[in-house]
């Protein structure tokens, strides 16, 4: 629509120049120090995230849901919402990306790896998944988020406390030394629960699979259903020892 267009014609935060790392670094430990806090809110944080960095912040989104896009929007407008692209997702997921970009105030930038799957296959042999998922993860999702992220001051993330071991002391805001930007977990310390809570109360779009027993979804073929119960984040590279992709670790 018309002011979608217009937003897109006029993207130059991006240009802008950008606050330096120290800068930067400087104003992780601080917001890590004010909100350290058991009363601090999401809506607390994310005002502090629009005030201090505006569109120069972008929200990863897996598509499970748009809930974390939905909470940031009621902060900042049109802000970018990062879809990593990798060329292996489940079709419901392909379909939730292109709703939520067509009904909500947001911006998607596809995150591409350098590499179609098919030069990768060529290069490293079909399905490195199945072999390597570290090299995969880190071709497809890592190393294209680096990239992407390097244009931006801050970013937010869905982690939430309460998706297992490796997330379970979570903060709000912290310092991001890998990728050179403040990083912000505003679902911290929300359930799996809050977030359905939410979706339903504001009508916000919900990948199918969730409902169908895939509550973290990823790639279609490192991810399975999990018996109710088990960790949420059990589906993901079953049959590996490795629970994350290296985003967040
Ligand atoms: Fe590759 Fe699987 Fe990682 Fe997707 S989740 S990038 S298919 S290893």
């Amino acid at each position: 629509d018309a002011e979608r267009a217009s937003h897109l014609a006029d993207r130059e935060h991006l240009l802008a120049p950008r606050r330096s790392n120290a800068e930067l670094e400087a104003l992780a430990h601080e917001a890590e120090a004010r909100f350290d806090s058991p009363d601090t809110t999401t809506s607390e944080v994310l005002a502090w995230v629009a005030e201090t960095f505006g569109l120069r912040t972008a929200v990863a989104c897996s598509m499970a849901d748009a809930v974390l896009p939905a909470v940031v929007a009621e902060h900042i407008d049109w802000v970018d919402t990062l879809f990593l692209d990798t060329g292996y997702h489940f079709a419901e997921t392909l379909g939730t990306r292109d709703a939520v970009e067509s009904s909500m105030r947001l911006t998607i930038v596809d995150v591409l790896p350098l590499q179609t799957v098919a030069e990768q296959d060529a290069e490293h042999g079909a399905e490195l998944h199945r072999r390597d998922p570290a090299q995969c993860c880190a071709m497809r999702k890592v190393e294209p988020l680096t990239r992407t992220l390097a244009g931006y001051e801050a970013w937010i993330t869905g982690v939430r406390r309460d998706e297992g071991p490796t997330r379970a002391t979570t903060p709000w805001v912290t310092w991001d030394d890998k990728n050179g930007l403040v990083k912000i977990n505003p679902l911290a310390t929300w359930t799996f629960d809050d977030v359905l809570d939410y979706a339903r109360d504001h009508d916000v779009i919900i990948n199918p699979l969730v409902n169908d027993g895939y509550p973290s979804i990823g790639c279609a073929p490192c991810t399975r259903r999990v018996a109710p119960g088990e960790d949420p984040r059990a589906g993901r590279w079953a049959g590996f020892d490795k629970t994350e992709c290296g985003l967040h670790t």
